[in-house]
This record gives structure tokens, C-alpha cells and sequence, in this order.
């Protein structure tokens, strides 16, 4: 199949940007490095994205996912490596083809912000983790510290403690929580406590975690905080190797700039969803693959009416 326009990663901003690109009459491939879904999989609720009351982010992917797959071909476990630009197309080159297309949506989403502290690295899987959907089971009825201070970190907090943690932290470094007032409410509703104005500076530990060692800015004192897991949860960083070995710009915190239209700064190449940066919600994602899709008929030679 010849395609025309390749979609690189298969969240949410992925799935949409391909139905409605085939619906749009444009032979659409998407590429995804893994079994997609992106980090909306590990989102235990979801209670925004209009038309579902309440789901877990692992099912609403599946229901996108199946959805793309009536329209789209979708190469997953298929990794992008390398895209280049020549005259007329882009040449894209994974672990297994080269493909010559003529137009792009990035679609790569954003991974696991880091706090790059002594024993982090170290203790990975070893009590330290970065989802706790995925690894929460490990600690019931232990005590649990989750370090950050946006919705992510208390929704992970309410969820650890739903699923039986004895004790759970949040630790953030200001005095005040970004997240919205209803999850702070929900949290201390449900036993969280917040140690607010604290850093982490080291995990410690041989072969699990022992304790956090933490700096209380206010006191300015340092105290060892014993816990059996600590969660990671101080945002996420946009993917964007292909995207800057390309040479499409990029914001101040590397998300990639697009116009209204989705357009990047090379023309052909389009980005939608998490790697834009903005709100980064899953209805945001769906919606900026739709007009990506759209816009990306431009280039196509195709008329699309809007
Ligand atoms: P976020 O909103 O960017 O919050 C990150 C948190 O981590 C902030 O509180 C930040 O502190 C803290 N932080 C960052 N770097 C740190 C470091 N090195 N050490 C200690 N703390 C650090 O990230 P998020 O919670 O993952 O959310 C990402 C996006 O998804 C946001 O736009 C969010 O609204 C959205 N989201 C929405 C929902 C929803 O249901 N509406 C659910 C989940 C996520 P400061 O506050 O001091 O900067």
C-alpha cells in the first residue's frame, strides 16, 4: 500500500488524526513503537472526556484503538528512527521499512518527568516507580510517598490509598497544590496527607527503598522519611528526538509549536496532542488530531470543506 500520510504514535491524538484523515479520503498509516494507548493506559479514571461518566484509561485506548483499526492501518511495535525531508516527500525509516510519504502528524506524546536524584535511578522498580495503576498492587498495606503536586500526583494518592496503601504522602515542594481543588478535597477525604513546602533529595536503600531523605524549605531541616514505595509523579516531557532531528521548532520547554491549523514550521509535518504542550487532556489530543488530519489534506492535493 503506497500512504500517504504517516501518523507517528498511537495515543488518543493518533487515533483521531487517522480516522478522520481516511475519512477525509487519505491512505493513512500509523506507526507506534509500542501496543499504543500512549500514558493515557495508565490513568485509572477518567471522568472529563464527554460521553463516558467514568472509565479507566486502558479501556477508553482500547475503544479508540479499535475504532482507528476500522479505517487505518496500524503498525504497532514498528519504531520510527529516523524521518528526513527531501524534495517532495519525507523519508521515514523504522526498525523495519523505509516509507515515502508525503505528509506527518507527530503524535508522540510526552514520557515520565524524572527527579534525577541520588537512588532514583538505582532503585527503580525497586520501590521506586512512576505509575501507580501499574505497580499500586505492590503496596498494599504499606506506606507510600507520592512526590509532586499536580492532578496527576493526587489522583495517583486517592488510588493508592482506594487499593489498601496503609499510609499515603504527597510530598510537594510549594505550599500550595497545582491540582484542582475537587482532587485535594477527594484526597483528604480519603486519609492522604500532604507534606507540603518539602523536597525530596535522595532515595535510599540497597535492594528496596528504606527512606527518603527530605528537605523541609520552611525549617530549612533535613529528616529521614521511611516508606516502602515512592511514586513519581512531577509531570511528563515531551518526546521529541524525531521531531528536533527534523528541525521543527520547538517551545521553550520542548513541545513542539504548531499554528491553529496543527501546522508545524516545515510544511507536510503536523503535530497534534500531548506533544504540543497546552492542556494536554485526552479530549484536547482527540481534537487537535482532527484538525491536524484536516489541515494535512493542504499538502495532499485533496478539498477538504472547512
Ligand atoms: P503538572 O500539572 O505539570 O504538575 C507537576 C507537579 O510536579 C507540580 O506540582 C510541580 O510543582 C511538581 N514538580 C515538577 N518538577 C518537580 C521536581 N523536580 N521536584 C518536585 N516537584 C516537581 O503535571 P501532571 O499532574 O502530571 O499533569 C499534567 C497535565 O495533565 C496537566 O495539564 C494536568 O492538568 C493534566 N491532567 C488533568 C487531569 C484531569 O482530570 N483534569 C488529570 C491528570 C492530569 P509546582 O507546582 O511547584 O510547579
Amino acid at each position: 500500500m503506497e500512504y500517504e500520510l504517516a501518523v507517528i504514535g498511537g495515543g488518543a491524538a493518533g487515533y483521531s488524526a487517522a480516522i478522520y484523515a481516511v475519512r477525509a479520503g487519505i491512505k493513512t498509516l500509523i506507526l507506534e513503537k509500542g501496543m499504543g494507548g500512549g500514558l493515557t493506559n495508565v490513568s485509572p479514571k477518567i471522568e472529563n472526556y464527554p460521553g463516558f461518566e467514568s472509565i479507566s484509561g486502558l479501556d477508553l485506548m482500547e475503544k479508540m484503538k479499535q475504532h482507528a483499526d476500522k479505517y487505518a492501518d496500524i503498525h504497532f511495535n514498528e519504531e520510527v528512527k529516523k524521518i528526513e525531508k527531501s524534495k517532495e516527500k519525507f523519508t521515514i525509516t523504522t526498525d523495519r521499512e523505509t516509507y515515502h510519504i508525503k505528509a506527518i502528524i507527530l503524535c508522540m506524546g510526552t514520557d515520565y518527568r524524572k527527579l534525577n536524584i541520588p537512588g532514583e535511578k538505582e532503585l527503580t522498580g525497586k520501590g521506586v516507580s512512576y505509575c501507580a495503576t501499574c505497580d499500586g498492587f505492590f503496596f498494599k498495606g504499606k506506606k507510600v510517598a507520592v512526590v509532586g503536586g499536580g492532578n496527576t500526583a493526587l489522583i495517583e494518592a486517592i488510588f493508592l490509598k482506594q487499593i489498601g496503601c496503609e499510609e499515603v504522602f504527597v510530598i510537594h515542594r510549594r505550599d500550595q497544590l497545582r491540582a484542582e481543588k475537587v482532587y485535594e478535597d477527594e484526597a483528604i477525604k480519603n486519609g492522604v496527607q500532604i507534606v507540603f513546602n518539602s523536597y525530596v533529595e535522595s532515595i535510599n536503600g540497597q535492594q528496596k527503598i528504606e527512606y527518603l531523605e527530605i528537605h523541609d524549605i520552611k525549617t530549612n531541616k533535613k529528616s529521614k522519611f521511611h516508606v516502602d514505595g515512592v511514586f513519581v509523579s512531577i509531570g511528563e516531557d515531551p518526546q521529541n528526538k524525531l521531531a528536533k532531528e527534523l528541525g521543527v521548532k520547538l517551545d521553550e520547554r520542548g513541545f513542539i509549536i504548531t499554528d491553529r491549523q496543527m501546522r508545524t514550521n516545515i510544511k507536510g509535518v503536523y503535530a497534534a496532542g500531548d506533544i504540543t504542550g497546552g492542556l494536554r487532556q485526552v479530549v484536547t489530543a482527540c481534537a487537535e488530531g482532527a484538525i491536524a488530519a484536516l489541515s494535512s489534506t493542504e499538502v495532499l492535493g485533496k478539498k477538504y470543506p472547512y
